[in-house]
């Protein structure tokens, strides 16, 4: 247990509920709350005389005055969330009275706790490593079903099992490396470039696939970046309050959203699809401007997939094949929408002009929807994100730690090539090494862990 001065946040939300959580960690947890807890007489109970793991009911009291009715959480170190002895009391919901009482246990000598500083402690203290602490924030961020059991699996250790495992192979490596370079007498490096020279093909192997997995990951986290491309008036807006409709119940605001393109997210089955509409763009004189050219190119660029809205009750024009070639190297649907009015576009016409696939759609009548979204889902979940045990690192931090990885591994390899004496590779590995021990947090500088905590939220 750390010697830390004691704790308090409010861990629930700052909105009112019924019921709300203070929660206190540190040394003097128990003793600290003892000194407002009393039972209904107003006499004061003292919280070391019970067993841990167990729920008391009380009254917080200020000097004489009852100020709340409320059930404490005793839970001893290690066996809490931060491996400290921590207090939970359950007070009755509502902002005031949880500042009142968060007041008075700092009046008798508990500090404020800063964001994420519980989580911080539960690193500092090894019940968590880097991995999983940053995968208690994903969890409550969570947008789908994916995401969260993405990160559930992460913080069950998944991430750091794997890391550990490619940093015992370097360390095994490095370890012999240096034995022999200093007692070339006794240990033999001489098959030690073969050997080694299979071991870094492996964990580049291992490292890249993570990596690959990466903006996968960001398909989890984020959605999938889906960009509704096309003419003024074909329905883009129509389009997107026609998904919205359907998914009404799970929709949220996307912050950011700019006049120009409206940003969106929305939850398809157990996926989110993160909506990038051009609708906005305004016609202007310029008619290659009325199609917002730049504007499109510029949302292209970000797209994961392209939803192509063409008006089925116009003949096709000029602007909508240039929409086609521009979206034609992203993956994506054709939509021909409007299809409740008398057709004049077919989709035998623009079979020749497009590899995607064409769905008739129906902005009003919600015709084709389930067809776009068993498509999109084909799309990405089906082929391309493995639910069962595959890994996806989220993390940009992380991402960028593996990239490191990948240098000083590929610098191993061409120093094998070249045969380069083992004591210049010895320098890389260890590099690597370390490099993967950021992930988890076993080689990261103090500034660094507290950049990361700060952007917790309060509580937690
Ligand atoms: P945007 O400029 O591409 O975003 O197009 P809007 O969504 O604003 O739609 C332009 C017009 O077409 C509006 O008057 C819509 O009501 C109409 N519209 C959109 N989709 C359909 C559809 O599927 N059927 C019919 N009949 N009208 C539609």
């Amino acid at each position: 247990m750390s010697d830390q001065e004691t704790i308090a946040a409010i861990a629930t939300s700052s909105q009112n509920g019924s019921i709300s959580v203070i929660r206190v960690s540190g040394e003097e947890a128990f003793s600290l709350v003892s000194q407002i807890f009393c039972d209904g007489k107003g006499n004061p109970m003292n919280l070391n005389q019970f067993q841990t793991h167990t729920i008391q009911y009380g009254f917080i009291y200020d000097g004489e005055k009852r100020i709340d009715e409320v059930l404490v959480l005793l839970m001893r170190g290690p066996r809490s969330y931060t491996a400290e002895d921590v207090v939970e009391i359950h007070c009755h919901g509502g902002h005031y009275i949880c500042q009142v009482i968060l007041n008075l246990l700092i009046s008798k000598g508990v500090r404020a706790a800063e964001p994420g500083e519980f989580t911080k402690r539960a690193f500092l203290n090894g019940r968590l490593d880097l991995s999983q602490a940053e995968a208690v924030m994903d969890v409550i961020q969570s947008k789908s079903e994916i995401a969260l059991e993405n990160s559930i699996q992460q913080l069950k250790g998944a991430v750091r099992k794997k890391i550990e495992s490619l940093r015992s192979i370097i360390l095994e490596d490095v370890a012999y490396l240096e034995a022999a370079l200093d007692d070339p007498e006794h240990i033999s490096l001489d098959d030690f470039s073969e050997n080694i020279a299979g071991h870094v093909e492996h964990l580049l192997r291992e490292t890249n696939h993570l990596i690959e997995n990466c903006n996968n990951g960001r398909i989890i986290r984020e959605g999938i970046h889906t960009v509704i491309a096309g003419k003024p008036n074909v329905g883009k807006s129509s389009l997107l309050n026609c998904m919205l409709r359907e998914n009404r119940a799970i929709v949220t605001d996307v912050p950011g959203t700019t006049r120009d393109t409206l940003e969106e997210d929305v939850v398809i089955g157990n996926t989110l699809l993160h909506l990038i509409d051009t609708a906005g763009i305004h016609e202007t004189e310029n008619k290659v401007e009325s199609i917002g050219i730049e504007k499109t190119k510029e949302s292209l660029g970000k797209a994961d997939f392209v939803i192509v809205v063409l008006d089925a009750s116009e003949e096709l024009s000029e602007e909508d094949r240039e929409i086609f070639s521009l979206s034609s190297e992203r993956p994506g649907v054709v939509l021909l929408n409007k299809t409740d009015l008398s057709q004049k576009l077919m989709p035998e016409e623009i079979q020749s002009l497009t590899k995607k696939e064409i769905i008739s759609f129906s902005a009003v009548t919600g015709e084709g929807l389930e067809q776009l979204e068993e498509t999109i889902n084909q799309q990405f979940i089906e082929q391309k994100i493995e639910t069962n045990n595959e890994l996806y690192i989220t993390n940009a931090r992380q991402k960028e730690a593996l990239f490191q990885t990948r240098e000083s591994l590929q610098k191993v390899k061409e120093s094998i090539e070249l045969g380069m004496p083992e004591d210049l590779y010895a320098i890389d590995l260890t590099d690597a090494y370390e490099s993967l021990g950021k992930i988890i947090g076993e080689t990261i500088e103090e500034d660094i862990i507290e950049k990361i905590f700060k952007d917790f939220c309060m509580g937690k």
